[in-house]
């Protein structure tokens, strides 16, 4: 008779360290085994890693910050923790919207801030190898200076790093056309729960030998490896943007619009979405003389060659036009795109000027946008919540952002409510609680409900070979 192989998820997780004196022999080790890391213990330095940008999340305070130099410390630092069960949070730079980043109490942040170079620019196979810690805008310039394009592109990418971006499988304004980050992904260097370090795929276009893991370790929060290194995908740089803003009078017809696009074939490398609140909030810090009466505005981007781009917005102004357009208007030059993305890209921080906002990440089948967009407006009006919602309508990703006096308790509380309703709203809608944000710890109640305990039980046995003591990044995710 065969004996059934014991479930990885019925063996017990070895206790994360909590005593005072675990604690202390783990820094001593640390510091004794890697004198090179620059190691911050003080309070006031560790502060600033008890969050991420996820407002509405209090976050702990870690035991230490790691700031390692090579792959070499991070796996040096990593056995120690291992072998003293400390709790590790690997950190880009920390403007994730999930709680991710955000530090365990008595864990090791290991944040990733000097480890921040390209290592090597393969022009003939348009591929970039890098570390983790360098920030995305940065990246883009330095392989722009080659004539190369780096596609993904997350509204944040002045300040997000690349490996905070694998680390959430990040989006942003180009995924209608280019993909998610992983679509960019072909291999990567993983430093293990045990410390070893291991390889995954490599330069090649094609390659399907054994388990796609750079696949599995792109999103995974830093709950199953800690990623050291990535070869990633460039393109050759595609010719600047013709931009077309789109406004109209109801929500629906703006949903209309991006359906018919969509259908239509348009290569469309952005096709974003702004409500009326996102539009007066972004119009009052910008000046830029927006369609303030407007429900909604689509802004479309093209960057195909030559006189297609313009030939392309022609096809995306009469799908707008025919959905019920009330007006549009087509960037002058090169550079009135670039204020005007700017400015969608600023819409956060343009919604934080009128108080403490709590942005979600919803997705759904891209021609159900409109029905999600009025779900959201009947359920925040509903509980009286404001709400402002901008988004990738392109992919059926919309980030609903609820604006609330943070000294308001009930408010606060309130925005919970109204988060869990339009989460049910989405998933009856076929959607996703998180589009590109990741569920960290502030969705990890809506896993299962999306997934499925099958596919959620396929997750924990997947982290439990992985990481079988539970040390990496514990309590995100799963
Ligand atoms: C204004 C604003 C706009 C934003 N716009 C977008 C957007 O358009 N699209 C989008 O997707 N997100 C957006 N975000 C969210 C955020 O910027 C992204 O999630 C980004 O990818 C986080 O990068 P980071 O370097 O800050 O990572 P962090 O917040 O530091 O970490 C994110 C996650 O990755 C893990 N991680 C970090 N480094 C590693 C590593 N080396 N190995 C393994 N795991 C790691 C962390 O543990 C954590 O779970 C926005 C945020 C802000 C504040």
């Amino acid at each position: 008779m065969v004996t059934p192989a014991a479930d990885p998820l019925d063996r017990p997780i070895e206790p994360i360290a909590t005593t005072p004196e675990a604690r202390a022999a783990f820094l001593a080790d640390v510091e004794a085994e890697l004198p090179g890391v620059r190691l911050l213990t003080d309070e006031s330095d560790r502060e600033s890693y008890r969050t991420d940008e996820t407002a509405y999340l209090r976050g702990e305070l870690p035991l230490a910050v790691a700031l390692p130099e090579s792959t070499a410390e991070v796996s040096g630092l990593v056995r120690a923790a291992a072998r003293h069960r400390i709790p590790i949070v690997p950190r880009g730079a920390g403007t994730g919207l999930s709680g991710g980043a955000a530090g365990i109490e008595g864990g090791l942040t290991i944040a990733f801030t000097r480890m921040a170079r390209v290592l090597e620019i393969d022009k003939a196979n348009l591929v970039v190898v890098t570390q983790p810690g360098i920030i995305n805008a940065e990246l883009k310039k330095i392989v722009a200076a080659e004539g190369l394009f780096y596609a993904p592109d997350p509204a944040s990418y002045e300040i997000c790093s690349i490996g905070g971006n694998l680390g959430t499988n990040a989006g942003g304004l180009c995924c209608v056309k280019y993909g998610q980050t992983r679509d960019s992904v072909l291999g990567l260097e993983v430093v293990l729960a045990d410390g070893s370090v291991i390889r995954t795929g490599g330069r090649n276009i094609k390659d399907v030998a054994g388990y796609a893991l750079s696949h599995l370790f792109v999103g995974s929060q830093g709950t199953l490896g800690l990623i050291t290194e990535a070869t990633l995908r460039l393109r050759p740089t595609p010719p600047s943007r013709a931009t077309l803003l789109a406004f109209f009078a109801t929500l629906d017809a703006a949903g209309e619009a991006v359906a018919a696009m969509m259908t239509a074939g348009l290569n469309l490398v952005t096709l974003e979405l702004m409500d009326q609140a996102t539009i007066i909030a972004v119009d009052d810090w910008h000046g830029l003389g927006l369609d303030r009466e407007a429900a909604a505005m689509l802004m479309v981007e093209s960057d195909l060659p030559g006189s297609a781009a313009a030939e392309e917005l022609d096809q995306a102004e009469a799908a707008c036009r025919d959905a019920g357009a009330t007006s549009s208007v087509r960037a002058a030059d090169a550079q009135e795109a670039d204020w005007l993305r700017q400015a969608r890209r600023l819409a956060l921080r343009a919604l934080e000027r009128q108080g403490t906002v709590r942005m979600e990440d919803v997705g759904v089948p891209r021609a159900r946008v409109p029905q999600l967009l009025n779900a959201i407006d009947r359920i925040c009006a509903k509980h009286g919540v404001r709400v402002a919602t901008f988004g990738h309508a392109g992919d059926g990703n919309l980030h609903p952002n609820f604006i609330f006096d943070r000294d308001d308790p009930r408010a606060e509380a309130m925005t919970e409510t109204v988060r869990d309703e339009i989460f049910h709203a989405a998933l009856e809608l076929g959607g996703t609680v998180t589009a590109e944000h990741g569920i960290g710890t502030s969705r990890r109640a809506f896993l299962e409900m999306q997934r499925g305990q099958g596919a959620v039980r396929v997750m924990r046995a997947i982290k439990a070979a992985l990481d079988p003591l539970g040390i990496l990044n514990p309590g995100k995710v799963v």
